[in-house]
């Protein structure tokens, strides 16, 4: 057998797995399967991972897209710039690392970028925000992120005025705050600032309008969920195991 997965904790319902379980069967890939890797423990998963000679490749979620980092044989250069690695290629038993958020995130957010948009506020400082501050800073943006840990140049939710909630016009969130079963949970911002020039981008996709979404599109924002990101880090994944 061919095998690929999904290594993180906990994975619930995975999307990846129902994505490439469909595309192998569509593709008549009969000897190709797509599993879960549960793994709360990073060094558990390199343990149980490591020197199967089934497994080709597997993708990475909260919360190792970071903790991966220091088993890896080589990484691509995107992936080393950012530091966070959510797609693994095994080639004779060495591990490679590449991040395929980055396009997914810059894909299906730049139709939907305006001049106005110039300044940013990333919520967390996990694995993905690494990603898409790569992302807003390569397209010009001056990113502010936030944390529940404030320390040099990442603010604190308490710190977020109402001029800086108004004048950064790019939210997004990259915290699991809201992700179903917990869907009734929300940052703690003032969503009065948001106005019509505001883009808010959830990288959640389920529930598919986070409350997050649902206060930001009810002050007129244009709002995105992170479906579109996810299919294309998916597809670019596919890419990689493939080449
Ligand atoms: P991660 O490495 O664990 O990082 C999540 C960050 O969120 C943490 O570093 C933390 O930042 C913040 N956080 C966690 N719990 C919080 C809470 N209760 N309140 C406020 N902030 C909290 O996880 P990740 O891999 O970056 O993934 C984060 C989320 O993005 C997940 O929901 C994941 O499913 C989603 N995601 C979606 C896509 C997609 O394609 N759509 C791709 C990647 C990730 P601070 O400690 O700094 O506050």
């Amino acid at each position: 057998m061919k095998t690929y997965g999904l290594l993180g904790y906990p994975l619930g319902h995975s999307f990846s797995k129902g994505f490439f379980t469909k595309k192998f069967k569509a593709e008549g890939l009969s000897d190709h399967e797509y599993i879960n890797f549960a793994y709360s423990e990073i060094t558990e998963a390199v343990k149980h991972l490591r020197g199967n000679p089934e497994i080709l490749g597997f993708n990475i979620t909260i919360p190792h897209k970071v903790n991966i980092l220091p088993y890896l044989d080589s990484m691509d250069p995107l992936c080393s710039a950012i530091q966070s690695c959510n797609c693994v290629k095994v080639e004779k038993g060495r591990w490679k690392g590449f991040n395929t958020d980055v396009l997914g995130f810059e894909y299906s957010l730049n139709p939907l970028l305006k001049p106005a948009h110039k300044n940013a506020l990333v919520f967390g400082t996990g694995g993905a925000s690494k990603a898409i501050v790569f992302v807003l800073r390569k397209l010009g943006m001056e990113v502010l992120q936030v944390s529940r840990t404030p320390g040099k140049g990442v603010a604190s939710y308490e710190a977020l005025s109402a001029d800086i909630l108004k004048t950064h016009t790019v939210w997004v969130n990259t915290t699991p705050v809201g992700l179903a079963p917990d869907s009734e949970s929300v940052l703690p911002l003032d969503f009065n600032q948001i106005g019509s020039a505001h883009l808010v981008y959830d990288l959640i996709y389920n529930p598919e309008k986070s409350k997050l979404l649902q206060k930001a599109a009810q002050m007129g924002a244009t709002i995105k969920n992170g479906m579109e990101m996810l299919v294309i880090q998916a597809e670019e994944s596919w890419k990689i195991w493939k080449s």
